[in-house]
């Protein structure tokens, strides 16, 4: 067994790569709290630490599925790789670039290849504008499709999303949620991404919707030669798409591998918990937390292995040691001290 690289021999570079990022969100005190302390209150600022020394690299043309529970951090590095939240600590390269060095112009233009699509359709679009424009103005605005050619560009992308081109002057509210759903995948592809970022792009939408989503995903990739992280809660979703399964638990990688490994060799106890769970994420999760004390939170992370006190294999070491990822079968990475 070996610690994991940062940097594993290929000679490919990376197209993303996220080195020992963290984010910590801090609560501003309130007035009242800061007149309190003047009178020696002690309240101090609460920080939550959403993110905490996570390494994830991603080589094109992979699917990485990042799982994990509602606030295990997944959504806030999905927004870290796009760029949509700053880094409190850590480095993101582009391509071997470190981004952090470039002046933001070059920042924002090297960017524009890495896209998000978020989970709210309905809300992630302006109900006021035009489909040709919702889709159309990046493009145009990034000197990528002249003004006059904005019309027929977006009706190519339509057509791409598997929507009707004469649809262009329509708004929002005119459409379906699974309609939605594709002109915000038109929405991000309008500016050529390389990098997709899709943070329960599917969850909204029924299932035989998602389904067809998802095969339009699949078309996507193959045709554009798009790479993808997906976020997803749901484990359904990621073995139907992803190369790779990355897991997450407050704010940590417990354990990466193929699709394959994970849903046939888990190696984490959290991992286990989760397959065993499937498809009651939520209910079971609710389970999970009806331990004694107080209830690991990325508010209140417990100072060892994240997983404790709710693992049912837990040492006295795992409440002060952190457990390293560690190569536990070839590309099958793995954060617990069973495998010291
Ligand atoms: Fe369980 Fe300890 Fe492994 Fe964490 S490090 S998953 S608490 S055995």
């Amino acid at each position: 067994m070996s610690v994991l690289p940062l940097n594993p021999p290929d000679v490919q570079i990376p197209l993303l790569e996220l080195r020992h990022v963290s984010k910590r969100f801090v609560k501003p005190i309130d007035a009242a709290t800061r007149i309190a302390n003047l009178f020696g209150a002690g309240v101090e600022q609460e920080v939550v630490h959403a993110v905490d020394d996570v390494t994830l690299t991603i080589r094109r043309g992979e699917v990485v599925g990042l799982v994990g529970e509602s606030g295990c951090g997944k959504s806030t590095l999905g927004r870290m790789a796009v760029g949509l939240h700053s880094l409190s600590a850590g480095t993101r390269f582009w391509k071997g670039e470190d981004l952090s060095l470039l002046n933001a112009a070059t920042r924002r233009q090297k960017q524009l290849a890495i896209q998000m699509i978020f989970q709210d359709p309905t809300a992630s679009l302006n109900p006021r504008m035009r489909v040709q424009d919702i889709i159309g103005e990046a493009p145009v605005v990034h000197g990528m499709v002249p003004a006059a050619e904005q019309q027929i560009y977006v009706e190519q992308l339509l057509e791409r999303v598997g929507l009707d081109p004469t649809v262009v002057r329509r708004f929002p509210h005119q459409f379906s949620g699974g309609q939605r759903a594709r002109i915000g995948i038109a929405r991000a592809l309008a500016v050529k991404p390389e990098f997709l970022v899709c943070d329960e792009a599917v969850a909204a939408l029924d299932v035989s919707i998602q389904a067809q989503v998802l095969n339009l995903f699949i078309r996507l990739r193959d045709e554009l030669n798009l790479t993808y992280l997906f976020i997803s809660h749901d484990l359904g979703v990621v073995r139907h798409l992803a190369d790779r399964v990355v897991i997450m638990y407050l704010g940590r990688i417990v354990e990466s591998a193929s699709a394959d490994a994970v849903f046939s060799h888990a190696n984490h106890p959290y991992t286990q918990a989760l397959l065993a769970s499937a498809p009651k994420l939520e209910v079971r999760k609710l389970e999970f937390f009806a331990v004694k004390g107080e209830i690991p939170s990325p508010l209140h992370p417990p100072a060892g292995c994240h997983f404790h006190p709710r693992c049912p294999h837990a040492m006295a070491r795992c409440q002060v040691e952190v457990p390293m990822l560690r190569e536990v079968a070839p590309a099958h990475f793995s954060a617990c001290h069973l495998n010291d």
